[in-house]
Formats: structure tokens, C-alpha cells, sequence
């Protein structure tokens, strides 16, 4: 069963969030701590962990995470000068909040590779 997140606590209104987009299924918001001049995240109302536990029936909300990124592209006006969006999956992916969130970066050249080299744990 998925435990609750801090994001959970975002959708439910518990801790004041940035938020740019809201419909009854997704909310949009500014990341606390952002990587790029643009760093929103997007996420489903329904807690998912992570990519590893989408099913089937939630292609519809996942796919609905990308459209709603190509709308705030767009109103922003960053659509045509690029962005990135990316979502990290468990540890080895650098995922850090249990609810499945799709990052939006944009503002200025992003860099690739995006990793840099950590050790792992024994
Ligand atoms: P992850 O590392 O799981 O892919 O990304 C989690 C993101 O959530 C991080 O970029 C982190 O800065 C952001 N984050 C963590 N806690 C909060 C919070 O309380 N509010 C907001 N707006 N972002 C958060």
C-alpha cells in the first residue's frame, strides 16, 4: 500500500505549495528547492509511488502528466525554446518523494548527462 507524502499533503492543502495548475486529477507546483530557472512538478492525484507501480489503468492520468507540461510550456511561453521533463525512479534514480512526480525544467540550457557520480552503499 502507498504511504502518504509530502505531496499528498500539497493536494490536500496541509503545506502551502507554488501552485501554477490544478484539474481533477493533476496538480502542478513550484519544487522548493529548483535546479533550473523553471523547476515545477507534476503530479497525479492519485498516490502512485513510483514509475514501477503505474498499471494499465493508470496510463490515462500518466499520459495526462505530459499534456499538462505541454500547456504550462506553452502559457509560459518556453514551448519553443525547449524543456526537459524527466522522472526519477527509487533509489539508484534519485527519487526522493514516493508519489510519482514528473519534474519540468526550463529557463536555460540544460546540461546532459544530468547524473553525477555518488557512491553507493555497500
Ligand atoms: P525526486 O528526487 O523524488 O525526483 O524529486 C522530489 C522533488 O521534490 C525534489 O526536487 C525536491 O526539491 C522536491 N520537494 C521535496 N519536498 C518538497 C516540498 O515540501 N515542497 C515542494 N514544492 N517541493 C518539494
Amino acid at each position: 500500500m502507498n504511504q502518504p507524502t509530502i505531496f499528498s499533503k500539497i493536494i490536500d492543502r496541509e503545506i502551502p505549495a507554488d501552485i501554477v495548475y490544478e484539474d481533477d486529477d493533476v496538480l502542478a507546483f513550484s519544487d522548493v528547492n529548483p535546479q533550473a530557472p523553471v523547476h515545477l512538478l507534476i503530479i497525479p492525484k492519485k498516490p502512485i509511488a513510483t514509475v514501477n507501480d503505474i498499471t494499465p489503468e493508470d496510463e490515462k492520468v500518466v499520459g495526462h502528466l505530459f499534456t499538462v507540461a505541454a500547456k504550462i510550456a506553452a502559457d509560459k511561453g518556453f514551448a519553443a525554446d525547449g524543456y526537459r521533463v524527466v522522472m526519477n525512479c527509487n533509489d539508484d534514480g534519485g527519487q526522493t518523494v514516493y508519489h510519482l512526480h514528473l519534474h519540468l525544467l526550463a529557463g536555460k540550457p540544460l546540461g546532459w548527462p544530468p547524473y553525477q557520480e555518488r557512491i553507493k552503499r555497500a
